[in-house]
């Protein structure tokens, strides 16, 4: 029996993996231009890092985590969201001790949950996200809601949908909760199985469920922004604000409430409103975490971040066929005459891809037309061909396919030579 991948992974090569490196570049180049730093945490953390930092209560922790016991008996987990980890190491290395606030960092990388796999959702994926610490302040809300909207503008997603809400500060959040199980109570035999649980451990969550989505005692149910203290509606105001001036659209959704416990003030997911899609059209969620640090027994550090899978953007792009700008061409394609040319061809070749150039060389001995045949699937936009001649007189062929034309170009100017014909195109 041929041995398969695991259940809900995939393998990434050929265009996919052209796409995902496509993306990473894109979402690196966008941070320098945010001023965030690129961290990245260990895969597997200790198990207790997520029951503290992602919650107990949560799905992700209390049925999804992939968990170990290591050679020196120690409870471990596979990391199921960046965050905790972020978090733990914004502690362990006493970055809130910096003089310069606030710490904004940046992340991409394999997420594992153990789900039921379907369209969308896999057991290893990539999640790309941001926290930032140690400010307050709503502009801080409004520009991570920013990123993401700035994203995928860039890549030219139409019909994407940022939806937002507020969870109030602390006391805020307690009153709704109270307000939640006490309207809840009454209608509990009509709530599915994992809502019952709910009611007591995390009502906020009830709001959110799938299977219960279209009760009409949803509907009815409490609203947050009747529960809010004066701060909490200002800083939410301030967030609206803000995102007006950034001439970003938003729809308050009030059934936006997030998995997690720590979640303080402002929540947002952005979807991509694609038909056909279904559940799979959240592409990120995120929100302001202001008791999240000290849940991890930091400070007390105010923080807010988003995480976005990866593969839904892929499939929102394909649905809006949308192309990324991936096909990559080789510069140069060396083709020695006879085996005695492949000396000095793999000099050259190693000399030209020192200077700059993508090149490559035939290793299947190929005679002369099937090496131009490769050379052609490869789309070379330049061919050398090293004969007996060429070495002893010092020149090099060329097939130049950019301007189809054939040139005779001494050993010395090759690499002026490709400089200008190159760069023509580019
Ligand atoms: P969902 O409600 O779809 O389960 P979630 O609340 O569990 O989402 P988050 O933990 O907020 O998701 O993760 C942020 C983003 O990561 C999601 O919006 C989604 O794009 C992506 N994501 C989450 N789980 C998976 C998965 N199993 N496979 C692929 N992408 C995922
Ligand atoms: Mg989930």
């Amino acid at each position: 029996m041929i041995i398969q991948k695991p259940k809900g992974t995939y393998d990434l090569f050929g265009d996919e993996g052209k796409k995902v490196l496509y993306l990473e570049d894109l979402l690196k180049a966008l941070m320098q231009k945010y001023n965030y730093e690129y961290i990245k945490t260990p895969l597997f953390e200790v198990s207790e890092l997520f029951h503290r930092g992602v919650g107990e209560t949560s799905d992700i922790v209390s049925k999804e985590t992939y968990d170990f016991v290591d050679r020196g008996e120690r409870k471990m987990t596979l990391r199921p969201e960046g965050t905790a980890g972020v978090v733990r190491s914004f502690i362990e290395n006493k970055m809130y001790g910096r003089a310069s606030q606030p710490t904004k960092l940046w992340y991409f990388g394999p997420m594992y949950r153990y789900e039921r796999p379907q369209s969308g959702r896999y057991r290893e994926f990539y999640q790309f996200g941001v926290e930032a610490f140690g400010s307050s302040d709503p502009l801080l809300d409004a520009e991570v809601i920013s990123i993401p909207v700035n994203f995928f503008k860039l890549l030219g997603l139409r019909g994407v949908r940022v939806n937002i809400n507020t969870l109030g500060d602390i006391e805020s959040r307690q009153n709704y909760r109270k307000a939640l199980i006490n309207y809840f109570k009454p209608h509990i035999d009509c709530l599915c199985c994992d809502c019952k649980n709910r009611l007591e451990n995390n009502p906020l969550r009830i709001l959110d469920c799938k299977v219960d989505h279209d009760l009409d005692i949803m509907k009815n149910a409490p609203k947050i922004y009747d529960y809010l203290n004066e701060s909490s509606k200002k800083h939410y105001e301030e967030v609206k604000n803000y995102l007006s001036s950034l001439d970003i659209e938003y729809i308050e959704n009030p059934n936006i409430v997030r998995g997690l416990d720590y979640y303080t003030h402002t929540v947002f997911e952005v979807e991509a409103n694609v038909e056909g899609f279904g559940a799979q059209n959240v592409l990120c969620g995120g929100g302001r975490y202001n008791s999240l640090v000290e849940a991890v027994d930091g400070p007390s550090t105010p923080g807010v971040g988003f995480a976005l899978g990866l593969e839904r953007v892929l499939t929102a792009l394909e649905f809006e066929k949308k192309e990324l700008p991936i096909e990559d061409k080789l510069d140069v394609y060396v083709i020695p005459v006879t085996e005695k040319e492949k000396e000095y061809s793999i000099s050259l070749v190693n000399t030209l891809r020192m200077s700059g150039f993508s090149v490559d060389m035939d290793y299947m001995s190929r005679n002369v037309k099937g090496n131009f045949k490769q050379a052609d699937r490869l789309c070379a936009k330049v061919v050398i061909i090293v004969g007996e001649d060429e070495i002893n007189q010092g020149y090099l062929s060329i097939k130049n396919n950019i301007n189809n034309t054939e040139d005779k170009i001494d050993n010395d100017y090759i690499i002026n030579y490709l400089d200008e014909v190159i760069e023509e195109v580019e």
